[in-house]
């Protein structure tokens, strides 16, 4: 994980990556780190990372857990698809 030295959120309280609320201040929350997010070099890296490693809470490279897990599953149908050459 040498790309962390070069992320956007050093320096960031963590807690921003990881709201507990589900409401709207829990929104607010996940609105202002994907917003640090945006700006990070190291974005790409930070997702993958995130996917592979199935990190279950917070946001990672710009998504939050719940947008990994969509996003995990469009990769799996599309590498099923793909292996049956559908
Ligand atoms: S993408 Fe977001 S969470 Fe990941 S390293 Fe960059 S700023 Fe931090």
């Amino acid at each position: 994980m040498e790309w962390i030295r070069h992320a956007a959120c050093v320096g960031v309280d963590p807690e921003l990556f990881f709201p507990i609320s589900a409401e709207d201040a829990g929104d607010d929350q996940r609105a202002r780190a994907r917003r640090v997010c945006e700006g990070c070099p190291v974005r790409s890296q930070c997702l993958a990372w995130a996917l592979e490693t199935g990190q279950r809470s917070g946001v990672w490279g710009g998504m939050d857990e719940h947008e990994r897990a969509a996003l995990s599953r469009r990769r799996n149908r599309a590498r099923q698809l793909a292996s049956t050459g559908a």
